[in-house]
């Protein structure tokens, strides 16, 4: 599942390719990835201009100029391919649309849990308005954390899973980062010292630069935008790497479940 860094590496591939280049056509292959009315959508779409495009969370939000924006949510194995016009379309294509400079944007997913939506405005959409702190955001502090967390008595780890909280982290990430910060998943999140939260900001924030610097993780569908691999998967330390040596202790690594969902550590330095 594409994370903080795989999303906005999407982002900074298509940001120059997209800008200003006008929606000549779109096609709908697969009308249950929109939560806008197919007809709407391609009415609406189609004649419009991409002025930008950005990050919020996990979410992309392309900006069209005076025809409000385009939200889309990659979910499980959603992926924004650019190709050469004419493609062939290929069976998990879902939505294609036809830019200007003679290439083709398309929205591919195999599971088809990602979804694309026309807003005209941004303020009434639950979703997105719900997203807490970007991991860069100067709100962020050990302070402002500890705040938050003071009645939260879940693991720490499926505490950074909550997208309200700190918007763009997910499974491998907060496995990185916890190992990063030498905290235990297990511990409840209401029970860190104001040191390890500081430590918490720090390796949220050099986690994500370093995945961000090599591109994502590419370990199942997670592709950029011209079918290259990121490379952040030859980095992790911990995430998928039961039974092999820590790289501070050499303490096996093991995997625990939490909330169903596998989490990997250093049972000796995570405390
Ligand atoms: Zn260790």
């Amino acid at each position: 599942m594409p994370e903080l860094p795989e999303v906005q590496t999407i982002v900074n591939d298509l940001a120059p390719e997209i800008s200003q280049q006008k929606i000549l056509g779109c096609a709908i292959h697969r009308e249950s990835v929109l939560r806008t009315a197919p007809q709407e959508f391609v009415r609406i779409v189609v004649g419009a201009k991409f002025v930008s495009v950005k990050r919020v969370g996990k979410y992309i939000l392309f900006s069209l100029d005076e025809r409000g924006w385009l939200l889309a949510h990659l979910r499980m194995t959603g992926k924004f391919i650019l190709q050469q016009a004419p493609i062939k379309v290929h069976p998990h294509d879902r939505v294609v649309f036809a830019l200007e400079n003679g290439k083709s944007l398309i929205f591919s997913d195999v599971r088809c849990f990602g979804t694309l939506e026309h807003l005209s405005t941004l303020e009434d959409h639950i979703g997105l308005n719900r997203q807490g702190w970007d991991p860069w955001s100067s709100h962020l502090t050990a302070s402002s954390l500890r705040q938050r967390l003071e009645k939260r008595r879940s693991p720490i780890k499926t505490v950074l899973l909550d997208q309200t909280l700190i918007a763009g982290l997910g499974n491998i990430y907060a496995a990185e980062i916890l190992f990063d910060a030498a905290i235990d998943p297990q511990s409840k999140a209401n029970s860190l010292s104001l040191h390890q939260l500081k430590q918490l900001v720090f390796s949220i924030r050099k986690i994500l630069d370093l995945a961000l610097i090599h591109n994502g993780t590419s370990i199942s569908d997670y592709r950029r935008v011209d079918d290259q691999t990121g490379e952040f998967q030859h980095f992790l330390k911990v995430y998928g790497k039961t039974g092999t040596a820590c790289v501070r202790c050499s303490t096996l690594i093991i995997r625990i479940k939490q909330n169903q969902r596998s989490t990997f550590l250093c049972p000796h330095c995570q405390k």
